[in-house]
């Protein structure tokens, strides 16, 4: 059974790790390196159960493959998880999933991700080089991910409005954390007006007293009068229970897999809901860690991000060419350019 869900993820390697002294326990999944070394963070959380982590560890890793291959980086993608509560969470501990890192000999490079921040990271990376995302310059990948969202958002108005002009929309927020804190900021830049909804009262307060946000009880922003949707807490957001309710006519946002099951990407094309792909409009961060990492200046990195609003115009010329929904779209031209790469390679070895 253990091997099956391997075969269905379509990974190249899982490693599971144990450390005695520390107790950590880990696993390590290497989706895809066709186009290069393996990126992916590293997810600290108390699973329920191996399994739970085992799936999500597979299916986070296939993600980070798919948003590596869409962005035009020579990466492929990986995922790392610790399976741990936030208490036991030690810098012996982290020291240890360090040392278990570096024994891919930068196959694959880790950063932060849910339950492990930069300070956590910079710990890991007293163990190993192939840590990104801890410097001065790029440290919190979160405004560069936000800043591709708007991007994103311009690239659908675009389209349904005919105009990229963000200042007559309203925008509804689902998560003012990291990455909607500075999306709502870009957006009341553009004259966007917001109503946000957070678990958090004090995150919701805050973007209300600087940006004028009107906020509403958690369960009320899917069905908020809006052109825009912007999920940016939770995933599997977009199902049964709340599309009836979605008023808007663009979903884009920077939350993690989004659509409970790919078939409501299909019901929200069928109802004329522009949904802008998940991963390839929350790549922001994934890009400027990468190009850092590659010593391009921060204009450059930034000029990479702003790419994503033409790969979401690429993706919903073809959706409205072939009547397809988006994340159909995406996950072909992302797996195309691994298979073109593969047959590269391939022709390259037989020369
Ligand atoms: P975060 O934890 O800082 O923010 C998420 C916010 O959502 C929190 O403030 C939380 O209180 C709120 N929230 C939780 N449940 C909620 C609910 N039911 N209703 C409303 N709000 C709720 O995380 P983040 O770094 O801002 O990331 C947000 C999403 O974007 C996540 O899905 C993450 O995986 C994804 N993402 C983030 C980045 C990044 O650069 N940080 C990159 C790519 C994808």
């Amino acid at each position: 059974m253990l091997f099956e869900k391997l075969k269905d993820y379509g990974c190249e390697k899982v490693t599971f790790f144990y450390d005695k002294g520390t107790g950590l326990k880990s696993i390590i999944a290497i989706h895809d390196t066709t186009l290069g070394p393996a990126w992916g963070g590293t997810r600290l959380w108390n699973y329920r159960n191996e399994e739970e982590a085992l799936i999500d560890v597979l299916r986070l890793s296939k993600g980070m493959t798919r948003k590596s291959s869409i962005s035009g980086l020579d990466a492929g993608g990986a995922k790392a998880v610790i399976i741990a509560k936030p208490e036991q969470k030690t810098e012996a501990l982290l020291r240890a999933h360090g040392r278990n890192v570096e024994t891919f000999k930068g196959g694959f490079i880790t950063g932060e991700d849910v339950g492990i921040g930069i300070e956590d990271a910079k710990i890991m990376h007293k163990e190993t080089e192939h840590v990104a995302g801890i410097s001065k310059e790029v440290g919190d990948p979160s405004p560069f991910t936000a800043h591709g969202v708007v991007c994103g958002i311009r690239a659908c108005a675009g389209d349904v409005y005919g105009s990229s002009t963000l200042s007559s929309l309203k925008v509804a927020i689902q998560g003012v954390g990291h990455v909607g804190y500075y999306l709502a900021k870009e957006l009341h830049k553009e004259g966007s007006e917001l109503i946000v909804a957070d678990i958090r009262e004090e995150l919701t307060k805050r973007v209300s007293q600087e940006f004028g946000a009107t906020v509403v009880p958690i369960e009320e922003i899917y069905s908020v009068d809006c052109d825009i949707f912007a999920p940016c807490a939770l995933g599997a957001i977009i199902n049964d229970e709340t599309i009836p309710k979605l008023k808007c006519t663009i979903v884009a946002g920077s939350a993690n897999n989004q659509l409970e099951e790919n078939r409501h990407g299909r019901i929200l094309h069928d109802k004329g809901i522009r949904y802008a792909p998940d991963y390839v409009i929350n790549a922001g961060g994934l890009i400027a860690i990468y190009m850092e990492a590659k010593h391009s200046t921060p204009e450059e990195g930034i000029k990479k991000v702003e790419e994503i609003g033409e790969k979401i115009e690429t993706i919903i010329a073809v959706s409205k060419e072939n009547n397809e929904p988006t994340y159909e779209i995406a996950n072909r031209l992302a797996d195309e350019r691994i298979s073109d790469k593969k047959k590269e390679l391939e022709t390259s070895r037989k020369a």
